[in-house]
């Protein structure tokens, strides 16, 4: 591992931040992202890092305090508001109890922060506090896991760190590991370092410089050992075909996801949903050719920090017809675990996998969002090689049982994970097809803002990546940009898959795509017909019929909608193109309302007048229309949206969000409703559906 501290970029950076060179916080800024660069050391948000400085307080006084890494936040990319300053003087006065619950250790570290606004402080904050070094650096790093979680790890460590190093064996985090590490410190004050058995690494010094100094170089010393060449017993078997099993995953990635999908209590949207993101490469495939390798696999993380994300144990699958029996099997023997450690009153978390190999296809890694499901895969990536060589040198040894469920019950642990479940539309997935339009860039607002996770479908080009490059901002991670003709059936089936690899399914479907055209009958050229058929009629059947299939594959109901328009029920004259073609898309839909209803998924209609733009974005039904009629009618713009708004009941403004609003009214389920059209016209008496 490369030492990166530099002088130069250090001044460089603390001069473009305004800091002089020689403040103890942008020191610790500075180191810390170093260490946040390295994979092998700490993973989303793992680790922490601390500096004892002084605080200012009201009196002008300066008082000693601690400036430690908020609970979550990641050393990547730390900055001065991730680090929560603390009385360094009044936390270390615990030192003197014998024994503090997570509560009160909670309660008091809440109350000894200098800003009662800034984010809860480390869970490791004791630690920090009771070490008596300036700069601590704590990471998880591999190499050092790589030997404390295995038999004789203690040895292994002290004979290739020496003495310098304290070997800590494991202990929960929190007051007792913080106490143990301060103990063992004041027996052996040279020492420069601590391992903390199956859980990671601690360096300190009297500048930022020698902590990080200090531990890249007991990684480098690690390192060394470990790259003698040890024999390989995973094995490799001798064809590795990789495009096979990513084919077997895009289909089975829906049934998988419908059985991790679990009951949540609410009946109309019986479903808690898990995003999917697979790890399909040569080593993983060769890793689960060989049964064998099933005993190492499933072995409890790394470090305990990990287990929050991952869950104590994996799901081994041999057979991909299996899926639905052994995920049942994992769900009961949680349940047993759960029952053998938990508390009277003490409530059970999911019992949902989060980590599966499957023979013959990969490992596939689930979590209640698309980046949580990422940070599981990035942690299993890491997690697999370090076992890897384990399985090689030795015999992998863990946290036990009791320990496991002791860290994956710990309410401060539980803190870090984002769960914004509370909004409508979090944990589904949302194809909106026509997304680049008016009243698709509008649905794509409203669902993202509503914790939905949205898959963008239009053509490819311009638009498209412009409305998923300005929604990715605003909502990260949540927005995928599906380029497909709709009119083509390989271009949807392709569009599908791509979603089914990002997140691992589809939810609920918007069926939004479509052209208009103006002409009269007389002069109404067929090509023209056959270009509104091919999108309007066509593409929604692609889009239906292949989404169905797979919501009826994953076994969770489902919420299709389909933008009509007010011209199905009250069509207009040199419109015949349009009313025609989505008049057939809105029969279709109340068919498809008919044929899926037995598996739970609604098919419902919203029937929008006029909308023609969204923000900057004109609608498609504009450009088409819009300045014909201006001219016709003698308007200008603004004049034609008056035209509008004057002719309905309400002399309403029919806008994108009142679409997507009523959209939101269908897939949220406010009501048990199937095959009905909700118009959104401002009233439109002959346009209202009978
Ligand atoms: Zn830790």
């Amino acid at each position: 591992m490369k030492n990166r501290w530099s002088q130069e970029s250090l001044a460089q950076w603390s001069q473009n931040r305004g800091f002089a060179p020689d403040n103890d916080l942008s020191l610790r800024i500075y180191s810390s992202r170093l260490l946040g660069q390295e994979a092998e050391l700490v993973l989303h948000g793992g680790g922490n890092t601390s500096v004892k400085s002084v605080h200012t307080n009201l009196f002008g006084v300066q008082v000693p305090a601690l400036y430690i890494k908020a609970s979550g936040q990641n050393l990547a990319t730390i900055d001065v508001d991730g680090l929560t300053g603390v009385d360094l003087n009044g936390l270390a006065t615990l030192q003197g109890l014998t024994t503090l619950d997570t509560d009160d250790m909670v309660n008091a570290l809440r109350c000894h922060q200098f800003d009662s606004l800034a984010p809860t402080p480390s869970i490791e904050t004791l630690l920090h506090v009771f070490l008596p070094s300036k700069y601590i650096d704590h990471s998880h790093a591999d190499a050092l896991l790589t030997l404390s979680n295995q038999k004789g790890g203690a040895d292994l460590v002290a004979q290739v760190l020496g003495e310098s190093v304290i070997v800590l064996p494991y202990i929960h985090p929190g007051f007792e590991l913080a106490k143990a590490a301060a103990n063992a410190y004041a027996a052996q004050p040279t020492a420069i370092g601590m391992v903390l058995m199956k859980h990671g690494l601690i360096t300190w010094g009297e500048t930022a410089q020698q902590a990080y100094d200090r531990h890249i170089d007991l990684v480098n010393r690690v390192e060394r050992f470990l790259s003698r060449p040890i024999s390989s017993t995973a094995g490799h078997s001798a064809t590795i075909d990789v495009d096979s099993a990513r084919n077997r995953y895009r289909q089975l990635a829906p049934i998988l996801r419908g059985a991790l999908a679990c009951p949540n209590g609410n009946r109309d949207l019986p479903h808690k949903r898990f995003f999917l993101r697979s790890l399909i490469n040569p080593e993983t495939v060769a890793l689960l050719a060989n049964e064998a390798n099933k005993n190492w696999l499933l072995t409890s993380p790394l470090t305990s920090d990990h287990l929050i994300r991952t869950k104590p144990l994996g799901v081994w699958i041999a057979s991909t017809e299996r899926i639905p029996e052994a995920i049942a099997d994992y769900r009961r023997a949680y349940a047993e675990y759960f029952n053998r450690h938990a508390q009277t009153g003490q409530k059970s978390h999911d019992s949902t996998p989060r980590v599966i190999f499957i023979a013959g296809v990969g490992v596939i890694c689930a979590g209640e969002s698309g980046a949580e499901a990422e940070r599981v895969r990035d942690i299993t990536r890491q997690t697999l090689a370090v076992k890897q060589t384990i399985a090689a040198m030795g015999t992998y040894e863990g946290l036990t049982e009791s320990e496991q469920f002791a860290m994956e019950y710990f309410s401060l642990q539980q803190a870090k994970i984002d769960r914004s479940q509370q909004l409508l539309l979090a944990g589904s997935i949302t194809l909106i097809t026509g997304a680049a339009g008016a009243i698709g860039s509008g649905l794509c607002r409203v669902i993202l803002e509503q914790g939905g996770h949205v898959a963008a479908s239009d053509l490819a080009g311009e638009p498209l990546n412009t409305l998923v490059g300005e929604l990715n901002r605003a909502f990260p991670d949540r927005i995928l940009a599906v380029a497909m003709d709709v009119g083509d059936p390989d271009q949807v089936a392709e569009g599908v898959a791509q979603v089914v690899e990002n997140w691992g399914g589809i939810d609920t479907v918007v069926l939004n795509a479509g052209l208009a055209h103006v002409s009269s009958l007389e002069e109404m050229k067929i090509a023209s017909f056959n270009r509104l058929q091919r999108v309007n009629v066509e593409g929604t059947l692609n889009v239906l019929s292949q989404t169905a299939q797979l919501l009826k594959r994953q076994g969770t109901g489902g919420d299709i909608v389909l933008i009509s328009t007010k011209n199905v029920f009250a069509p207009g004259a040199n419109f015949g193109a349009y009313s025609a073609t989505k008049a057939a898309a809105h029969q279709l839909a109340r068919i498809a309302s008919l044929e899926l209803a037995p598996s739970d998924i609604r098919v419902n209609m919203v029937a929008p007048d006029a909308v023609f733009s969204e923000g900057e974005r004109k609608s498609g039904l504009w450009a088409e229309v819009g300045p014909d009629r201006m001219k016709a009618r003698g308007l200008d713009e603004a004049g034609l949206e008056a035209y509008y708004q004057n002719r309905n009941l309400l002399k309403s403004a029919v806008t994108a969000r009142h679409v997507a609003n009523a959209v939101l009214y269908f897939i949220t389920r406010q009501s048990p409703t199937t095959g009905a059209t909700l118009p959104v016209d401002g009233g439109l008496p002959d346009a209202t559906p009978r």
